[in-house]
C-alpha cells in the first residue's frame, strides 16, 4: 500500500494550481454574477490541457488517467468555489472519456478535437421531466431506425451546459430507448447537436447556484441522426451511462475536497486574527474543535475520492477491478464529499459572523454551488446510498439491479 504522489502527479498539481490560482480564483465572483465562464478562461484552460484531458492525444486530449484528472478537479475546485467551472471541467473530462472509449473514430474526430480546444461543448443528457434517478422507469426519449439512420423524439431536462452548447456547438451525449421491451438493455447513446438544429427546441432554468454554467432542457421532435452519431453499441447505453456516472462522481468528490480546503483556510486565517472577549476566536474550543472536525472530514473525503480514482485507473489499465466495485467506491466518495464541503462552508460562515452572511466573502457561492451536487447532479444522494446498500445488504433489497 502506498499513499504518496508520483513526481508526475505533483508536477501536474503544481502546474494546475498555479494556473488556477492566478487566472481563475480572482474571477469566481465574476463567473457567478456574470453567469458565464469568460472565453479567455476557457482559452487558458485549453492551453493548459484542462479541457477533457482524459481524451486520447490523437483527439487533442492528454490521455490522462482518472487520478490525474481528479488532481486537476481538486485544484479547480480550490480556485473556483462557486463550482461552475469545475462542473464544466468534470462533465467534459468524465463523459469525454466515455465518448472516446466507445464512439466510432469518425464521431470522435468530429467532436473531441473541438472540445479539447475549447471550441465546442460536450454535455450529458440522461435526465427527463419524469425523473433522473430511475432511468429505466422514467425515460421516454426514444430512437427508431430509419432507412438512413435514426429518428429521435422526446425531452431531456435539468441538463448542464445548454447555453454553452448553443453558443459554441458540440453535442450532448443523449440516452434514449432503442428497444422499449428490453428494460435497461434497451438504451443507446447518441451525440445530439443542439446548435442550429431545427428539430430541437431548448429551454433554460434559473438555478440558485453555480451560475457560471447553465442548466436547461431540450425537446427533440423527429430529429434525424445518421448512424455515425450513435455512441457505442446499440442497446449498451445504460452500461456506458453507469460508467460515466462513476467517473463523474469521482471528479465531483475531488472538486469538493478542493473547495472545502479553500473555505477552511479562509476560516482559519480569520479566526486566528479576529478577537472576541480579548482573545483570538481560534483559542476557543467552540471554534477550534469544529475546525479540527472539518479538517478530518476533508481528509476522509479525499481518501475516499482518490481510492475510487485509483480503482478506476486499475480497472481501465489492467482490469484490476470490476466496474461494480469502482462504482461502489465512487458512490461512497460522492455520498461524503458534497456533504463535507457543505458543512465546511456552513461552519466557516458561522466563524465569520455577520460578514459570513454578506457577499464580501465567497462562502455563500460555495454553499449555493455545492448543493447542486447533493441534490442531484450526477446522481442524487439516496441513489449513492442505494448503490452502497446493494453491496452491503443485497440487490434484492434495493431499487437497483444487481
Ligand atoms: C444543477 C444540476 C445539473 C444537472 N445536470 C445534469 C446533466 O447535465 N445531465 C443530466 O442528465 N442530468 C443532470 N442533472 C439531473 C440529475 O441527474 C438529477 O437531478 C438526478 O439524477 C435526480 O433526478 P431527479 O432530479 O429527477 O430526482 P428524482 O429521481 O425524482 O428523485 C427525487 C428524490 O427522491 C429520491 N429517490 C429517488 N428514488 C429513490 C429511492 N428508490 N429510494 C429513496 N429515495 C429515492 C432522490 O434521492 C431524490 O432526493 C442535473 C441536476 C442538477 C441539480
Amino acid at each position: 500500500m502506498h499513499f504518496g504522489w508520483t513526481d508526475e502527479q505533483q508536477m501536474w498539481r503544481r502546474a494546475v494550481r498555479e494556473f488556477a490560482q492566478e487566472q481563475i480564483a480572482p474571477r469566481s465572483r465574476e463567473i457567478d454574477s456574470g453567469a458565464h465562464i469568460p472565453p479567455d478562461i476557457i482559452k487558458g484552460m485549453a492551453q493548459m490541457g484542462l479541457l477533457a484531458p482524459t481524451v486520447s492525444e490523437q483527439y487533442g486530449g492528454q490521455g490522462m488517467d482518472i487520478t490525474m484528472a481528479a488532481i486537476a478537479a481538486e485544484e479547480l475546485g480550490r480556485a473556483e468555489i462557486s463550482l461552475a467551472l469545475p462542473v464544466l471541467y468534470l462533465v467534459q473530462a468524465s463523459w469525454g472519456y466515455i465518448l472516446d472509449r466507445y464512439a466510432s473514430a469518425s464521431l470522435k474526430q468530429e467532436i473531441l478535437p473541438r472540445v479539447t480546444a475549447g471550441k465546442a461543448f460536450l454535455g450529458i443528457a440522461t435526465t427527463e421531466p419524469g425523473g433522473g434517478s430511475d432511468i429505466e422507469g422514467a425515460t421516454r426519449c426514444k430512437a427508431e431506425r430509419t432507412a438512413d439512420g435514426w429518428l429521435l423524439n422526446g425531452e431531456k431536462m435539468y441538463i448542464s451546459g445548454i447555453k454553452e452548447e448553443l453558443a459554441l456547438g458540440g453535442c450532448h451525449m443523449t440516452l434514449v430507448r432503442t428497444d422499449p421491451q428490453a428494460g435497461h438493455r434497451g438504451f443507446t447513446f447518441f451525440a445530439v447537436p443542439l446548435k442550429d438544429n431545427p428539430h430541437v427546441t431548448t429551454t433554460l432554468v434559473e438555478d440558485w447556484g453555480r451560475q457560471g454554467i447553465s442548466t436547461g432542457g431540450f425537446h427533440m421532435e423527429n430529429l434525424p441522426l445518421p448512424d455515425v452519431n450513435r455512441i457505442g453499441e446499440v442497446n449498451r447505453g445504460f452500461y456506458y451511462a453507469m460508467e460515466g456516472f462513476t467517473l463523474a462522481r469521482i471528479l465531483i468528490g475531488a472538486t469538493c475536497v478542493g473547495a472545502a480546503e479553500t473555505a477552511l483556510q479562509m476560516g482559519v486565517d480569520y479566526i486566528r486574527q479576529r478577537k472576541a472577549f480579548g482573545k483570538p476566536l481560534a483559542t476557543y474550543q467552540g471554534i477550534s474543535f469544529p475546525a479540527a472536525e472539518r479538517f478530518t472530514d476533508i481528509e476522509s473525503a479525499r481518501l475516499l475520492t482518490y481510492k475510487a480514482a485509483w480503482m478506476a485507473d486499475e480497472l481501465y489499465a489492467r482490469n484490476g477491478f470490476k466496474h461494480k466495485e469502482v462504482a461502489l467506491a465512487a458512490a461512497m466518495a460522492k455520498l461524503r464529499a458534497p456533504v463535507m464541503a457543505f458543512e465546511t462552508f456552513n461552519e466557516v460562515a458561522n466563524w465569520l459572523g455577520a460578514m459570513g452572511y454578506t457577499k464580501e466573502y465567497p462562502i455563500e457561492m460555495g454553499i449555493r454551488g455545492v448543493r447542486s451536487y447533493s441534490i442531484g447532479a450526477e446522481g442524487a444522494m439516496n441513489i449513492m446510498r442505494i448503490i452502497i446498500a446493494r453491496e452491503l445488504i443485497g440487490a434484492e433489497y434495493t431499487s437497483l439491479r444487481g
